[in-house]
């Protein structure tokens, strides 16, 4: 059985509350998967662009100081989006953390410039750079998701730490395909495509679904944004892809997760909008195990998950997830 430590943040504590943090951290064994003088990576989510729901950058400083006091060398990491938006691509992804506070250590996109650059673990297409790190520092907000019910730290690595192409395959059963409404025919797509997918078809540019290996690298060369796909998968299709990926994402890996159960939105951090929160703030919930620590968050807040979504089953991931051998559903919890 796993153990899940809670710092309360719904109780009084008489000291700084980064203090509280130095202290909880220490206590749940954070500092002891640290490989001293090699490189730690911290995976968060920086949040999109407009959106202020993310994780508090001073924790995630404060974590930071803490792998450079242990000996450790510590860098922020997270990859591209699927979609559209601020974090589409390194360059710009970087700059959003930059302005999101996230300007104390260095930032390394995982998937590359594009995000087409991944390792094949078992079959899932994870970012290269978790390909190279022997341990990491799992940093998620756990909140509500549309697809899901909730995301926590099982999201973060199923689909935070997966490739562009990766998070094509959960969110879609199909393959990209052309908008010919938006196409100028500038041949940017033709000439990137090492796969030979792309087509001229007359006056048309083309996606070959037989020779496409849904790498979605594509996407984010296209400058006009017509290089599109169909969000296809149903809910359980998603939940299972996110299980699958994150037990690939940690094989071999000593990892330890912070969950910050804050800001309790009802949906991803991708989201730009504001929205009344679902349920109070919680606290920090650490673990060395994905699967206990997301399971004893949405036991926290279990009522707001499940009248979030009641059509959606968000325990499926937690079920997925142990059966591909991320974790284990059983735990303890210790406040401190
Ligand atoms: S890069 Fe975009 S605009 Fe250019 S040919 Fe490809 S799909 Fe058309
Ligand atoms: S056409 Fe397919 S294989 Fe080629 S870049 Fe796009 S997603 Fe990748």
């Amino acid at each position: 059985m796993a153990t899940v430590y809670l710092m309360d943040l719904r109780k009084k504590y008489n000291e700084d509350v980064l203090k509280v943090f130095d202290r909880f951290v220490d206590m749940a064994g954070g500092m002891k998967v640290v490989q001293k003088k090699s490189p730690a990576a911290v995976k968060l989510h920086v949040g999109e662009s407009g959106n202020v729901n993310y994780v508090n950058p001073r924790y995630v400083n404060r974590l930071v100081d803490l792998i450079g006091e242990a000996g450790g060398r510590a860098f922020l990491t997270d990859t591209t989006t699927l979609y559209a938006g601020r974090r589409f691509r390194a360059d710009l992804h970087i700059a959003l953390a930059r302005e999101h506070g996230f300007d104390f250590s260095p930032m390394i996109i995982a998937d590359g410039l594009y995000g087409d650059e991944y390792v094949d673990i078992d079959g899932a297409k994870v970012a290269s750079l978790f390909g190279h790190v022997d341990y990491m520092f799992c940093v998620s907000h756990f909140k509500g998701h549309l697809n899901c019910g909730f995301g926590g730290a099982l999201k973060n690595l199923g689909m935070g730490c997966s490739a562009k192409g990766g998070k094509l395959e959960m969110h879609s059963k199909s393959k990209p395909y052309i908008d010919d409404s938006r196409c100028t025919q500038c041949l940017t797509c033709f000439e990137y495509c090492i796969h030979n997918a792309i087509v001229k078809n007359g006056e048309r540019i083309k996606i070959e679904k037989r020779t496409c290996t849904g790498c979605a690298g594509c996407m984010s060369v296209c400058p006009e944004g017509a290089i599109k796909f169909s969000w296809d998968a149903v809910s359980s299709d998603i939940q299972r892809g996110i299980a699958r990926y994150a037990a690939s994402a940690v094989k071999n890996k000593k990892v330890f997760y912070l969950n910050f159960l804050m800001n309790i939105s009802p949906n991803c951090d991708c989201f730009h909008t504001n929205e009344p929160m679902i349920a109070s703030d919680v606290g920090v919930l650490a673990s060395q195990d994905p699967v206990s620590i997301d399971q004893a968050c949405y036991d926290l807040i279990k009522d707001a998950i499940d009248n979030l979504h009641p059509e959606v089953d968000a325990t499926e991931q937690l079920h997925f997830a142990e059966r591909f051998g991320a974790g284990e559903r059983k735990y303890e919890i210790k406040s401190i």
